[in-house]
C-alpha cells in the first residue's frame, strides 16, 4: 500500500494582468518600509520602474542577480541591504533574480514577494541553489520561501519565444520528476499532469504567436503548478545532474533542463511505469518521452549538451560528481547505462 506524506507551503498567489500594480500593497502588507527590488541586469528597466511605484518605500535597487545564484554576488547585495537599511525584498524576473532574494533572505529571514517573469517555478518553493569555486549547492528551508507570489501575464509578454521554450521544459522537468517522487500522491499527480498537459500545449502557441497573452497565460499557470511540483514533490535524478552541469560547467540552467529531461525520463522509465502512464496521459501518447524530445526540437530548442557548451570530459566529472554524493532515484544509479545516456545527450541523439 501507498504511503505519503504531504506538507503544503503557505504562499500567496496573484495572478493576472497588471497585477504587478499590487506589489507595492503586497509588501506593505509583510510590514516592510525599506523594499529592495532586486532584477538582472536585463531587467533592470523593469526594477527601476517598480521603485518608482514604491515611492517611499523603494529604499534601493541591485540589478545584478546571476543566474545559478553566486555567493559573491550575494555578498555584495547584503553590503547594499545593510547599507540602505532594508526591511523586505521585491524580486522582479526569472530564477535569478528570485534565486538572489532567496540567497537574502536565507541570511536575514527578511519577507519577499517575488514577481516571475519566466516560468522555472522557483518562486513556489522552499528551496534555494548557490554557487561557489564552481559547485552548486542546494538546501531546503522555510525561510527562503517567498511569503507572496504575483504572476503578472504582462510581463511575460516580452519573454522571447526560444526562452519560453526552453523555461516551459523547465516548468515540466519538475512536474515529470514529481509523478516520480517519493511523496507521490494523487493531488501531486494532479497538479503534475495538468502542468505538463498545459505547458505542452501552450508552447507551440506562443512559438506562432507570441504577443498572444492567452496561451501566456496558460504557461504561467502551469509554471506555478510546476514549481508546485518542485516544492511538494522533491527530485532526483534529472534535477541533480541539471545542477551538477550547471554548477561545474556553468551552462544555461534552462536549456539544460531542455536537453536532459528526455534523456533522464528515457533512464528512467523502466523503474517508473505509473509515472509513464501518467506521463503519457498528459501528453495524449504511449511514448511520452519522444513526445518530449520531438516537441523540443519542434521549437528549436538547443538539441544537445554540446550545444549549450558542456565539454566533452564533462560526462566522466558529471558522473564521479553524481556518484561521490548519490540522490534518490526511482532506477538505481548505474555508472555505465548512466554514461551512455549522458553520452546521448551530449550528442543530441534520440533518446532510448
Ligand atoms: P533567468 O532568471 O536567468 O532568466 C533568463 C534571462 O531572461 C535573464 O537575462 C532575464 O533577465 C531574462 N528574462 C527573464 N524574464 C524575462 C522577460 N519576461 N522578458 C525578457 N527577458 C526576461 O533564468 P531562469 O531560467 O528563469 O532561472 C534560472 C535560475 O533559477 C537558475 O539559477 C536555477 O538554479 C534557478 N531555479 C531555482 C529553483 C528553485 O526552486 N530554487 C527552481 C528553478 C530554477
Amino acid at each position: 500500500m501507498r504511503a505519503f506524506v504531504y506538507q503544503g507551503l503557505p504562499s500567496r498567489v496573484i495572478f493576472g494582468s497588471g497585477v504587478i500594480a499590487e506589489a507595492p500593497v503586497a509588501a506593505a502588507e509583510l510590514g516592510c518600509r525599506r523594499v529592495m527590488v532586486l532584477a538582472t541586469r536585463s531587467q533592470e528597466a523593469g526594477a527601476e520602474a517598480l521603485m518608482q511605484m514604491l515611492g517611499e518605500a523603494g529604499a534601493a535597487v541591485f540589478p545584478r542577480a546571476a543566474m545559478h545564484t553566486p555567493v559573491e554576488v550575494t555578498d555584495r547585495a547584503m553590503a547594499l541591504v545593510e547599507s540602505a537599511r532594508v526591511d523586505g525584498l521585491i524580486a522582479l524576473g526569472g530564477g535569478s533574480a528570485i534565486g538572489l532574494s532567496k540567497a537574502i533572505a536565507l541570511r536575514t529571514d527578511l519577507p519577499q514577494v517575488v514577481i516571475p517573469t519566466t516560468y522555472a517555478g522557483s518562486e513556489m518553493t522552499p528551496v534555494i541553489g548557490q554557487t561557489q569555486a564552481g559547485a552548486k549547492t542546494t538546501q531546503r528551508s522555510p525561510k527562503v520561501l517567498p511569503e507572496t507570489v504575483i504572476y503578472d501575464v504582462d510581463l511575460t509578454l516580452s519573454l522571447p519565444a526560444s526562452v519560453s521554450v526552453t523555461s516551459g521544459f523547465n516548468a515540466m522537468a519538475h512536474a515529470a520528476e514529481a509523478l516520480y517522487s517519493r511523496s507521490a500522491n494523487r493531488l501531486l499527480w494532479a497538479i503534475a499532469e495538468e502542468c505538463i498537459r498545459s505547458m505542452a500545449m501552450a508552447l507551440p502557441r506562443i512559438v506562432v504567436t507570441p504577443d498572444d497573452p492567452e496561451p501566456r497565460a496558460d504557461a504561467l499557470e502551469a509554471a506555478w503548478l510546476g514549481g508546485r511540483c518542485l516544492a511538494e514533490g522533491g527530485s532526483a535524478l534529472h534535477h541533480r545532474l541539471c545542477h551538477i552541469l550547471g554548477g561545474a560547467f556553468d551552462l544555461p540552467h534552462a536549456e539544460t533542463h531542455t536537453v536532459l529531461l528526455p534523456h533522464v525520463l528515457a533512464y528512467n522509465g523502466p523503474a517508473a511505469s505509473e509515472a509513464m502512464l501518467r506521463l503519457g496521459q498528459a501528453l495524449d501518447s504511449e511514448t511520452p518521452v519522444q513526445v518530449l524530445f520531438d516537441l523540443a526540437q519542434s521549437l528549436g530548442a538547443p538539441g544537445s549538451l554540446k550545444a549549450i557548451g558542456m565539454p566533452k570530459d564533462g560526462i566522466d566529472r558529471a558522473i564521479e560528481t553524481l556518484l561521490a554524493d548519490p540522490v534518490w532515484n526511482p532506477r538505481p544509479l548505474e555508472p555505465k547505462p548512466l554514461k551512455a545516456m549522458l553520452r546521448r545527450a551530449f550528442d543530441g541523439a534520440r533518446p532510448r
